[in-house]
C-alpha cells in the first residue's frame, strides 16, 4: 500500500510564499484563492523570541472529518491516501469547510466548488517513481519532503524519524503531514 505524506520543516522556511505562488500557478487559481495558508507566529520569551513562519494545508487525513460530513460525497479519500473533491459533485455547502480543524478548505467563486491541497495528485499518479509536488519544487530552501510514509526507507519516512517531525495539532485528526519545528 501506499500512503502519502509530506514533511515541513518550519526552521528552514523562510516565509517567502514561493510555495504557494506555485501551487496557485499550477492550479490557475485567482490570487485571493489559495490552497496553502501560512501562520505567523513568535516562540520563546525576551529577549530569546524566535519568529516562525508555518505554511498549513491540507493534511490529508486519514480520519479526515470533511469527508464525513460531505452530503454528496464529492470529499473522499483517494488513492494512496489522497483527500479529493469531485467538483462535478460539489454543491458549495461548505459543511466540509466548518468540519475541517485546520481552515485549509477554501470556496472557489467562479466554480461555485470547495477547494483545497491536491498533493498534486494527477502528477503523483502518473509518476509513481519520482513523486513530487509543485510547492516541494518551488521551496528555495528546501524545507518540504513528499513521500510515501509506507516506506520506511524513503526519503520522507527516514527524515521524519531523523528530525522527530510531528503533526501540527498533535492527535486532532491522523494527519499525513509531518513538521519540524
Ligand atoms: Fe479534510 Fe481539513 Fe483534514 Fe484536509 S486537513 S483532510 S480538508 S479535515
Ligand atoms: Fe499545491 Fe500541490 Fe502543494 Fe498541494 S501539493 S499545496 S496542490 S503545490
Amino acid at each position: 500500500m501506499t500512503r502519502y505524506g509530506m514533511l515541513i520543516d518550519t526552521t528552514n522556511c523562510i516565509g517567502c510564499y514561493a510555495c504557494r505562488t506555485a501551487c496557485q500557478r499550477q492550479n490557475g487559481l485567482d490570487a485571493e484563492v489559495d490552497y496553502i495558508r501560512y501562520e505567523e507566529r513568535e516562540t520563546g520569551t525576551l529577549p530569546n523570541v524566535r519568529h516562525e513562519s508555518v505554511p498549513l494545508q491540507c493534511m490529508h487525513c486519514e480520519d479526515a472529518p470533511c469527508v464525513s460530513v460531505c452530503p454528496t460525497g464529492a470529499s473522499a479519500i483517494g488513492e494512496g491516501g489522497v483527500v479529493t473533491v469531485d467538483e462535478s459533485k460539489c454543491i458549495g455547502c461548505r459543511y466540509c469547510m466548518a468540519a475541517c480543524p485546520y481552515q485549509v478548505r477554501v470556496h472557489n467563486k467562479v466554480s461555485g466548488a470547495v477547494e483545497k491541497c491536491k498533493f498534486c495528485h494527477h502528477w503523483v499518479y502518473e509518476h509513481p517513481e519520482t513523486p513530487s509536488n509543485t510547492c516541494v519544487t518551488a521551496c528555495v530552501t528546501g524545507c518540504r519532503i513528499f513521500g510515501d510514509l509506507d516506506d520506511p526507507d524513503c526519503e520522507l519516512s527516514r527524515a521524519i524519524v531523523e528530525k522527530n517531525a510531528l503533526p501540527i495539532a498533535g492527535d486532532l485528526t491522523t494527519a499525513k503531514i509531518f513538521y519540524v519545528r
